[in-house]
């Protein structure tokens, strides 16, 4: 039977079939639901009161089916989540060869926010997803002013999710009130020559950049654009250069979950990235995103639940990268 053209090349020959996904996400957000593990994170006070039962789960396929479930429609900080589309957007305007060599792309094994990393590195950065190589790989993108450079960072991560984003000036205040942990990185990288614009207006735009607000569905659209090859499956812009993919999705799963990337890495096989906001996002090159938003964190800074729905769901449709039964082996 002949197929039209325009369906062919519209629909993702690999994207998992909707009655599938509906069911296990089903069956993950009823599992899962109850677990009283993890805390909110608290060293950023508006985190702290974030109401710890909230749970969302949203998965966007390459070809734009969404399936969500829960709380996805309540906005949340994106977090360290950003440090992804912050990575993509430096790439762009510097190519990943420059990128690699001012950051680096190495796990530290340490915590996200360790300034024994920066010490103890030979690159001092670690890589775009600890705090000290997120604020360096901010003072990356280039603009006239601080204010440029922001507008450039939200209006990329926007076209990323398909529409316009915005500040939580609540939680922007909250954090700049107590971030100085992140300005000793970022002076401590101004020591070691490995920050690339004014160490301080780095931090405070790296801050906003992690204050952004998305809902679960905003966000998976955001990670199916980097199934997708860069484009989003809504409005089929190319947001993201096709080329830049591989070295993105590569660096999440080294150190997408900090030093939670291991176990990840062994229990999952997929991409991923967290914040302490609460969000997992993770990545099934070609098929789509998995969000779930939950804020209860483990010890390593990322939400108990979505580490275990991503899990569940992940080993029930074979998204398991390092499986042969991910592309069909049997
Ligand atoms: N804004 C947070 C910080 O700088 C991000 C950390 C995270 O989500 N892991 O500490």
């Amino acid at each position: 039977m002949s197929v039209p053209l325009l369906a062919q090349v519209s629909r993702s020959p690999v994207a998992p079939r909707r009655e599938l996904v509906q069911a296990v996400v089903k069956e993950a957000y009823e599992k899962f639901r109850t677990d009283p593990n993890g805390k909110n994170a608290d060293y950023i006070p508006y985190l702290a009161q974030v109401d710890s039962k909230l749970f969302g789960i949203a998965v966007v396929t390459t070809d734009n089916q969404v399936f969500t479930l829960g709380d996805v429609n309540y906005t949340f900080s994106i977090q360290s989540i950003s440090k992804v589309f912050t990575l993509a957007l430096a790439m762009e305007q510097l190519g990943p060869d420059k990128v690699f060599e001012k950051i680096g792309s190495e796990p530290t094994g340490r915590a996200f926010n360790s300034p024994l990393a920066v010490v103890d590195m030979a690159t001092h950065t670690g890589n775009p997803f600890v705090n000290a190589g997120a604020i360096a790989t901010t003072s990356l993108i280039s603009g006239r002013d601080a204010e440029d450079k922001w507008n450039k960072i939200l209006g990329f991560y926007s076209k990323a999710a398909g529409e316009k984003l915005a500040l939580i000036d609540e939680v922007y205040k909250s954090e700049a009130a107590t971030n100085t942990g992140n300005k000793a990185l970022a002076m401590l990288l101004a020591k070691y020559g490995r920050i690339y614009a004014d160490p301080f207006e780095s931090v405070d735009i790296y801050t906003k950049q992690c204050s952004v607000g998305v809902d679960a569905i905003q966000l998976a659209r955001m990670g199916a654009t980097l199934a997708n090859n860069g484009v989003n499956p809504a409005t089929g812009e190319q947001v993201i250069q096709r080329e830049d993919i591989p070295h993105v999705l590569s660096t999440m799963m080294m150190a997408g979950l900090y030093d939670g990337s291991g176990g990840w890495a062994w229990h999952v096989g997929l991409p991923a990235k967290s914040g302490v906001g609460g969000g997992i996002v993770a990545i099934v090159p070609g098929k789509g995103a998995i969000v779930v938003f939950a804020p209860p964190l483990d010890e390593a800074g990322n939400s108990v639940k979505a580490q275990e729905v991503i899990e569940y769901v992940a080993n029930k449709l074979d998204f398991n990268l390092y499986s042969p039964a991910s592309v069909g082996l049997k």
